[in-house]
C-alpha cells in the first residue's frame, strides 16, 4: 500500500485547466501543461489498496488501478507504465478522454471524494513516453496467419495491436483519410491533441500493423474479396449513423448533424481546410442533445466566435447526488459541467424541439421548441409553453442508431445484426460469419473509448483462438458485460 495515511491526510486534487477566456483563444488541450506532475504521487498515495478493489470492476479494462497507484506514489514511473500496459493498450487516450467509471466505484469514495484515478492514468503515460518507456514490441516470430481490421477507431487499434503481438499479419482498413476513427474526427483537439494519436500509429507501424486509409470495404473493396486475402477479419466499424430530428424545417441551410460539423473542425487543426465550410462565427448557435458530442459542438462553437450557444436536452436536468437508484459502486447519471460548459452557453433542460424557421433562402434563422415533462416514459409537450430562439447554427448530437449499411459491408458479410441493429455475435465477439469478428461500437452501439479498448483487446482473443486453437491473450470483457459501468 502505497502511503497507509494518504486517504487521511490528503484531500483531493485534479488537474489545473487555463482559464476559460484564455483557452477558448486556441485549441490546445484544455489543462495547464505540467501542473499535474508536482501533486499525482501523493494523489496516487489517497488508494487505499482496498481488499476488493471495485475499480478494478467499474473499469470495462480491469485496470490494475491499486498496483499503478502505488508505483506513481513511489514515482517508479516505468514500473507503473508496464501495470499500465498490462490491461490498456493506450491510456493517454482513457487518462484525458474516460468518463471514469472506476472513480464512481472506488471505495474511498463512499464517503470521501475518490482517488483521481484518471489523472494519475494520463500522468504515468504522458512520463512513459517522456522517458522513452513506450517502445514498439513486434513479434518475436510470425504466425504466418493474416487479419483484416475494419476500422480505426480504438476498437480496431486495439484488436490491430493485440492480434500484430501476437504474430499475426494485421492489416487495418479506415475509409476516412486517417487513422483514429471518432478519436481523429469526432473528438475535438481541446479535449485531446491529435499527437498522441499520431505517436502510437508509429509504435505500431514500427510492429508491423499495416494501415490503409482511403479505403472503404463494402466499396472499394467487397467483404468477399477481403475474405480470400485474409484468414479473420474484425469488423470494427463503429456506430457512425446519426440519429436524425424529422421535424418541419429540418432540410434548411445550417442545420447539421454534430459529426457533419466537428470533423471539419478537425480538419482546420489538422492544417487541411484554413477555415470551416460550417463555421459558428457570428452566429446564434443551437445543439440539439446534452450528452458528450453535444459538449463538442459547444466547445467547438466557442472557439469559432458564436455569438451565442444554448444546449438544448429533451430529458429533465439530471441530479448533483447519486439517485437512491443509483447506489455505489454504480456509474451514476449526474449533472456534469464540461470543461465545454465552464466556457460559457446556456443549458436548457426538458424541451423538444417541434420546427426550425427559415429566411426566403432557405437558411434557418430560429428554432422553436416546448417544454415537455415525461408521462409513462414518454414527453409529453407542456401547453403554452412554446417559444423561439434564434439560431443560425443548429447541430443535432442525439446519439447514433448503428453501423452505417450504406456501403454494403453488413449485407455482403452476410453478419446477422441484434435487436438493436448492432452486428450481434457470441461470448468469443464471432459473427455468425465463420472467420468474421466484430469490436467496439458496431457490436455494442454508440459507447465509450473505454469500452471500445476493452472490445479490441477480448476480440483479439477470439480471432487469435479461432486461428492458432489457443490463446494468451487477455480478454477483459465478455459481449454482455455491462460491469458497474455504462
Ligand atoms: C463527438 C464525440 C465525442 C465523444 N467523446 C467521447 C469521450 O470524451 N469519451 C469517451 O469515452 N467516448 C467518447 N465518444 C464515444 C467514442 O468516441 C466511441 O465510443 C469510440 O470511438 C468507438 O470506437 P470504435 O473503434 O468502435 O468506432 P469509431 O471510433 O467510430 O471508429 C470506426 C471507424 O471505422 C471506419 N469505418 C466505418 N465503416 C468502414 C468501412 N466500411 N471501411 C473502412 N472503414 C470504415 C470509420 O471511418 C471510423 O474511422 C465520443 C463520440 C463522439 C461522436
Ligand atoms: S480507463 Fe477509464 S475506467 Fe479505466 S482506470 Fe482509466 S479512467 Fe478509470
Amino acid at each position: 500500500m502505497a502511503d497507509p495515511k494518504g486517504f487521511l491526510t490528503t484531500g483531493r486534487e485534479v488537474a489545473e485547466t487555463r482559464p476559460a477566456a484564455e483557452r477558448v483563444k486556441d485549441w490546445n488541450e484544455v489543462y495547464v501543461r505540467g501542473s499535474l506532475l508536482p501533486i499525482i504521487s501523493k494523489q496516487a498515495g489517497r488508494c487505499m489498496d482496498c481488499g476488493i478493489p471495485f475499480c478494478h470492476n467499474g473499469c470495462p479494462l480491469g485496470n490494475l488501478i491499486p498496483e499503478w497507484n502505488d508505483y506513481a506514489y513511489r514515482e517508479d514511473w516505468t514500473a507503473a507504465s508496464e501495470r499500465l500496459h498490462a490491461t490498456n493498450n493506450f491510456p493517454e487516450f482513457t487518462g484525458r478522454l474516460c468518463p471514469a467509471p472506476c472513480e464512481s466505484a472506488c471505495v474511498l469514495g463512499i464517503n470521501q471524494p475518490a482517488v483521481t484515478i484518471k489523472n494519475v492514468e494520463v500522468s504515468i503515460i504522458d512520463k512513459a513516453w517522456g522517458n522513452g518507456d513506450v517502445t514498439p514490441q513486434p513479434p518475436e516470430r510470425l504466425s504466418g496467419r493474416t487479419v483484416a481490421v475494419i476500422g480505426s477507431g480504438p476498437a480496431g487499434l486495439a484488436a490491430a495491436q493485440q492480434l500484430t503481438r501476437a504474430g499475426h499479419t494485421v492489416a487495418v482498413f479506415e475509409r476516412a483519410d486517417r487513422i483514429g476513427g471518432l478519436l481523429r474526427y469526432g473528438i475535438p483537439e481541446f479535449k485531446m491533441e491529435k499527437s498522441h494519436i499520431n505517436r502510437r500509429i508509429e509504435q505500431m507501424r514500427a510492429e508491423g500493423t499495416k494501415f490503409r486509409t482511403e479505403v472503404e470495404i463494402g466499396r472499394d473493396i467487397d467483404a468477399a474479396g477481403l475474405r480470400r486475402r485474409y484468414d479473420a477479419v474484425v469488423i470494427a466499424a463503429g456506430a457512425t449513423v446519426s440519429r436524425d430530428l424529422p421535424v418541419p424545417g429540418r432540410e434548411l441551410n445550417g442545420v447539421h448533424f454534430a459529426m457533419e460539423y466537428l470533423p471539419l473542425a478537425n480538419k482546420v487543426q489538422e492544417g487541411d481546410l484554413t477555415v470551416s465550410p460550417i463555421s459558428a462565427e457570428g452566429k446564434h448557435v443551437v445543439v440539439i442533445g446534452g450528452g458528450d458530442t453535444g459538449a463538442d459542438c459547444v466547445g467547438t462553437a466557442h472557439r469559432q466566435g458564436a455569438l451565442s450557444v444554448t444546449q438544448l436536452e429533451i430529458m429533465p436536468r439530471p441530479g448533483e447526488e447519486r439517485n437512491t437508484n443509483q447506489p455505489w459502486p454504480t456509474f451514476p447519471m449526474l449533472y456534469k459541467v464540461t470543461s465545454a460548459h465552464e466556457e460559457g452557453g446556456e443549458r436548457v433542460y426538458s424541451v423538444s424541439t417541434t420546427h426550425f424557421e427559415g429566411d426566403e433562402d432557405g437558411n434557418v434563422q430560429a428554432l422553436h421548441l416546448v417544454e415537455v415533462e415525461f408521462k409513462d416514459g414518454r414527453p409529453a409537450p407542456k401547453p403554452g409553453t412554446e417559444r423561439r430562439i434564434p439560431a443560425q447554427l443548429v447541430t443535432l448530437a442525439m446519439g447514433f442508431t448503428g453501423t452505417d449499411r450504406s456501403n454494403g459491408l453488413v449485407q455482403q458479410f452476410g453478419v446477422e445484426l441484434d435487436e438493436r441493429g448492432n452486428v450481434a455475435r457470441d461470448a468469443d465477439f464471432a459473427t455468425n460469419v465463420d472467420g468474421v469478428f466484430v469490436a467496439g461500437d458496431a457490436g455494442r452501439g454508440q459507447s465509450l473509448i473505454v469500452w471500445a479498448i476493452a472490445e479490441g483487446r477480448s476480440a483479439a482473443r477470439g480471432v487469435d483462438r479461432y486461428l492458432t486453437g489457443v490463446s494468451a491473450l487477455p480478454a477483459p470483457i465478455r459481449p454482455t458485460d455491462r460491469a458497474l459501468a455504462v
